[in-house]
């Protein structure tokens, strides 16, 4: 056995499945999961001592690579003054200044501990500031696993929803309607069938988790429009897309502004961080100052506002210049592999990317809702996964999860990439 195979099996004896999180556990694969012993920019290294150039990148977090070295230095300085107060602390403070300095949408902000934190804030915010229940979701899009947003598509009326997971109850799964992405039409029947009941509209204003399925301005523009019509609120849940596609993320790229943004990931760097940002007026409704309630033993903790300033401090323009051409690079390689790999068994495929982030799928065009993504990706992938794992090429284990660039993929690890392709 070997000794992935052996922590593997003692790791199952202890936790559901072997893993903290399912997306880990390889499910569907016909191999175990890597225990990542180190990293180190583009790449990690596993426990048996092979390595790998990393496109999962911790699921996005790190826009500047593992370990980058400042970032190590600013924590390690950190670690020094001890690593949790629950108290005020000048830290959190520096974070809040500074994103609220450079993002021209956000007046204020709260921290918490991970992106489901801040959805499931926002969501209990926008109700609490509109006095209203439902929750418009769409279809493909990922909030964390905030039990209303754990929903799926129902039989029925426009946006009907039932729980996708056990253990949601009916009596919170009917307050979320569900809708496909693009439905234009969907969205003004379930404002016309729940008149003055829809507190808000979420969406993942670049859906992110469930393959990449990029919408236009123009939908994200209607949402905007119809929601301020309705007196509703609309939450961009930048959780993936903040500081990733732009530094103001799609809020910056399409210049909508959203009444919640919600964000994690990049935010804290790698250390566990997430944030609601809004408005004062209708931030002004969380606790101490209003009566919707919200808090956290852990929320700022001064680690986790260190490194999430330090990396945050790093991103400019030439960062995402950067990215962009990094990403322009890593599709035409794929693309090439992909049409000329023994014997074309992977030819129908392609690279669909949004800057830094991508996806690769059977079929020749990018798409936008889950209804076009193709019915064998997962069969096909659990082929792709296992061959490109073996060459040293490690991509997100799942066949709908996007895969990451960061800033440590330069040309030198670009041209590795292609050595180990063809390999
Ligand atoms: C990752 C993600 C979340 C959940 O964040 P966690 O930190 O995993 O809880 C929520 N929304 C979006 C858009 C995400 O990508």
């Amino acid at each position: 056995m070997s000794k992935q195979t052996e922590l593997f099996e003692r790791s199952k004896q202890l936790v559901p499945g072997g893993v903290h999180s399912p997306v880990r556990s390889f499910k569907g694969l016909p191999i175990t999961p890597r225990f990542v012993k180190e990293a180190s920019g583009a790449y990690f290294q596993d426990v048996e001592g092979k390595d790998y150039i990393d496109f999962c990148m911790s699921f996005g977090p790190l826009i500047l690579g593992h370990k980058n070295t400042e970032v190590e230095k600013d924590l390690i300085e950190a670690l020094g003054r001890g690593w949790s107060y629950g108290a005020c602390e000048p830290y959190s403070l520096e974070l809040a200044e500074f994103l609220i300095e450079n993002l021209s949408h956000v007046e204020q902000l709260r921290f918490v501990n991970s992106g489901t934190e801040a959805v499931m804030t926002a969501l209990r915010l926008a109700r609490g500031a509109t006095g209203r229940n439902k929750i418009i979701k769409f279809d493909g899009c990922y909030h964390g696993h905030v039990d209303s947003m754990l929903i799926k598509a129902g039989s029925g009326l426009a946006g009907e929803a039932e729980a996708s997971s056990a253990g949601v109850p009916e009596g919170v799964a009917k307050d979320t309607l569900i809708l496909d992405l693009g439905d234009k039409e969907g969205v003004i029947q379930c404002f016309k069938d729940h008149p003055g009941e829809i507190a808000a509209i979420i969406i993942e204003p670049l859906p992110a988790n469930n393959g990449l399925l990029v919408q236009t301005i123009e939908f994200l523009t209607f949402l905007r429009e119809i929601t301020a019509e309705h007196g509703s609120l609309l939450i961009f849940d930048e959780v993936i897309s903040g500081f990733r596609v732009a530094f103001g993320g799609m809020c910056e790229v399409t210049g909508i502004v959203p009444d919640i943004t919600t964000y994690g990931k990049i935010i804290g760097g790698g250390l566990p961080v997430g944030a609601i940002a809004s408005t004062n007026d209708i931030m002004k409704n969380l606790a101490p100052l209003g009566n919707v309630y919200q808090a956290g033993t852990l929320s700022a903790n001064p680690l986790a506002m260190v490194g999430g300033l330090s990396t945050l401090k790093k991103l400019n323009e030439e960062t995402y210049h950067n990215l962009e051409k990094a990403g322009q690079k890593l599709e035409e390689i794929f693309n090439e592999w992909f049409v000329g790999y023994n014997d074309g068994e992977f030819k129908d495929y392609h690279m669909t990317r949004y800057g830094s982030l991508f996806w690769i799928l059977p079929g020749g065009k990018d798409i936008h809702r889950v209804g076009e993504i193709p019915l064998n990706l997962a069969g096909r992938f659990n082929k792709l996964f296992p061959l490109l794992l073996e060459k040293g090429i490690y991509l997100s284990p799942n066949a709908y999860e996007v895969g990451f660039l960061s800033q440590a993929h330069n040309d030198f690890v670009l041209e590795d990439l292609k050595k180990r392709l063809w390999s």
